[in-house]
Order: C-alpha cells, then structure tokens, then sequence
C-alpha cells in the first residue's frame, strides 16, 4: 500500500492514513462512520479536504475539526473560484502530507500557528499555497510562515525554471523540504548550541544576504561548487546551504525509507563502480546511511537508463557534502533524543 493511495489495490477497500500511526489502514463504512476493517478500536470520518486536495487522511469522529492535521496547516490557499489552480493546491498538499509524515517519523516538532491547544501565533508554522497567476509570489520562510508559488506545481514551468537555473532537481516536495530546512535551523543549530561547528563547515550566517543575492544571480559561482556543496543553489549564503543540505538529508531518508518498506537491498557499491567520491571509511554518524543510499542510488541510475531515461539520482557526493550532510543527521537525531529524555515529544498536533 503506497502513502497516496486512497483504495486497497487488491481488496477494494478505502485506505486512510492514520496520523498518530504513521500507517494507511483498510476501512469499512457503518451509518456514515469509517471504522477499522480489521475490528481493532478506532472511528473516523475523512478530512473535508479529500476532494479538493486529494486528501486521504482520517480524523476521529470525537474532533471538532473538519480538516486532518496535515491540512489544519495551511491558512492560505487559492479561492473556490480559482478553479484552475486547484490541481497545483491539490499536489502541494499531496507533497505537504509527505512532508508532515516524514517529520514525525524523524521526531521534529510541528508547531501549528493555530487552531490547536499548543499553538504558537508568532513562530509556530502555516503554509500558504499561492496561485501566482496575476500578481508575484515568491517562494520562501519566514518565522514559521511557509509560501509556495503553486505555479510550482505546473510541471513545464518548473522545468523551464530548472533548465533556466541549471538545477538537477525541481519538485515541489523540494521545494517544501528546503524550506522547513530554514524553519528548524534556529531550533537545530542555534539553540542547540552548534552555532561555532555550523559556522565552521557552512560558513558564517551573518554575511549580508543582499549581497549574495545580486552576486549568486550576477554568475558569481564557481564551477566547482560539486566539491563542497550538495548543489549551486547552495552556494550563495550559508543559509541556503543549510536548507539545501536538509532538504537533500530528506531526500536520503525518504528515499531509504521507502526502499526499506519494499525490502530493497543493494549494498553499499565498491569505489572501483564509480559510484561517488565518497568512502565509506570516513569515521561519521551518518556512514553506514551514506553507505547504503550511494549503493542503492547507483543500481537506480544504472535501471534508469537501462530504459532510456535520464539518472534518477543526478548526483554527487564529495566528502565535504558528506560531512554537512552528517551534520543535519547529528543535529535532527540528537534533538529527537533529548526530547524523549526530557520525557517526550515537544508537541505534536
Ligand atoms: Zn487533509
Ligand atoms: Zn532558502
């Protein structure tokens, strides 16, 4: 059963995802009620956002929202009337219960900014789908609030935009990973105290955003970025370096995850394959799922172009990337443990 799905392939039956769970169940319907199809307690009804936004997540009956956890996070999103940008709202939220699901799964707070007992209203996180169609949206964060140009969604727009800006990859789940990247870093770097390693492997945050914004865009980058950053995006401010490098740790984590749930083995490949710079004789925390990932990576790319198509994972791991990539993974692990030794999780919603 994959995370989108909304019927059991083999048997018929609806499938919902079950927040608390981190798990699609099969459902049965009775007077209007979803209950469990396996008899285990539960009753839920669907988010009043399936049709819209294609939601397949439950809400108990006993909750007084008509919207799932996961849509309870977006504040602004296109009008009824904006029919044609309903398709790109639709996707963001399919990429946004990904998201939701994978922060739980690694431990990392979500704050709501409303709407919740332990809400926060100056920091806590909101979405805001945008249609771009007529005015100007720009992607971007700020304190807790997340906006996405659902243009984004468009698939040749986005491509253009990729090709335009030299990009490997341009998705929208991409582009929310990068983005919460930023949201966690003042709870991940600096209040954890890694201010000084941070500054150390990305460079100093102070440096004047403005300037590196007219000399990234000016061609200010050089062209051996792939030595030290996990892409050229990352290069102009340490910022964007931290977003960038959480957003790929994302991508390496989901990606394993799912080749887990399908029982996908590879091995790590040998050096002599050509598989990456990287060694996996490098002494840090995140070795073994570096290991992992390039072999299985290496097998993907080779199976994509075994049928004609271009490499699924288009890139390279140098031994600095590496080490700012173990870096997220020490930040994102060791936060998840000292939440459960201060007896808990911060919050959930
Ligand atoms: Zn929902
Ligand atoms: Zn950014």
């Amino acid at each position: 059963m994959f995370f989108d799905n909304s019927l059991c392939l083999t048997c018929g039956s609806s499938l919902g995802y079950v927040r608390a769970e981190r798990s699609l169940v099969a459902l049965t319907e009775s007077d209007g009620t979803l209950l469990r199809a396996d008899g285990t307690p539960g009753s839920y009804r669907w988010c009043a956002n399936r049709e819209l936004a294609r939601c397949n997540w439950l809400v108990a009956v006993d909750d007084a929202e008509a919207l799932c956890e996961s849509c309870r996070l977006t504040s602004v999103r296109p009008n009824d009337a904006e029919v044609d940008a309903h398709v790109a709202f639709a996707d963001a939220e399919t990429a946004k219960r990904r998201l939701v699901s994978q922060l739980d799964a690694l431990d990392l707070p979500i704050v709501p900014r409303a709407g919740a007992a332990d809400a926060d209203p100056e920091h806590g996180l909101t979405f805001e789908f945008l249609s771009s169609r007529g005015r100007s949206v720009t992607t971007g964060h700020q304190s807790g609030v997340i906006t996405l140009d659902l243009s984004e969604s468009d698939d040749a727009h986005r491509e253009f935009v990729r090709q335009q800006l030299g990009e490997p990859y341009r998705t929208v789940l991409g582009h929310l990973r990068h983005e919460i990247g930023h949201y966690y870093w003042p709870m991940l770097v600096e209040r954890a105290g890694l201010l000084d390693e941070y500054r150390s492997l990305f460079g100093d945050e102070r440096a004047s955003y403005e300037d590196a914004l007219s000399q990234h865009y000016g061609g200010g980058s050089s062209a051996d970025w792939v030595d030290t950053h996990v892409s050229q995006y990352a290069t102009m401010h340490p910022w964007e370096d931290w977003a960038e490098t959480f957003a790929h740790y994302l991508h390496i984590h989901g990606g394993l995850e799912t080749s887990d749930a399908f029982g996908i083995e590879v091995g790590e490949p040998s050096r002599s394959a050509g598989a990456g710079a990287w060694a996996s004789s490098t002494a840090v925390a995140i070795g073994p799922m570096i290991g992992t990932w390039l072999g299985l990576t290496f097998a993907l790319n080779a199976m994509s172009r075994s049928i004609g198509q271009p490499d699924l994972y288009p890139f390279v791991l140098s031994p600095t990337v590496v080490s700012k990539l173990d870096f997220v993974h020490r930040a994102i692990t060791s936060a998840a443990a000292g939440r459960s030794a201060a007896g808990g999780r911060v919050s959930t919603m």
